[in-house]
C-alpha cells in the first residue's frame, strides 16, 4: 500500500492547520486544532490563543486579534469565555 493511499482516508480528519512561531526558540511550526486553545476575555487585552511549542516545550501565549479568534474557532480550537463567569 503506497502512502497516498493510507492517508487519502484521513484528509478531511486532519482538518485546518495554523501556522505558528515560537518566541523563545524561534521555531516556526504548523499546529492543528487540537494543539491550540483560545480564552475568549471581555476585552481584546484580555483574549489570546495559546499552544505549547513542540520544539522546546515552553507554554506560548498570544493576543488574539478579532479576526484571528474567528479563525480559530473557524477552525474548531477549543474556546475558553472568561468573560462569562464573571
Ligand atoms: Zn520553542
Amino acid at each position: 500500500m503506497s502512502v497516498a493511499v493510507a492517508f487519502a482516508g484521513m484528509k478531511r480528519v486532519a482538518g485546518v492547520v495554523f501556522k505558528a512561531g515560537c518566541p523563545d526558540c524561534r521555531a516556526s511550526f504548523e499546529l492543528g486544532a487540537r494543539d491550540l486553545r483560545l480564552a475568549i476575555g471581555a476585552t481584546s487585552k484580555t483574549t489570546f490563543y495559546s499552544f505549547t511549542c513542540p520544539q522546546c516545550g515552553v507554554a506560548v501565549r498570544k493576543p488574539a486579534g478579532e479576526r484571528v479568534v474567528e479563525l480559530l474557532i473557524g477552525g474548531g480550537v477549543r474556546t475558553l469565555r472568561l468573560h462569562s463567569t464573571v
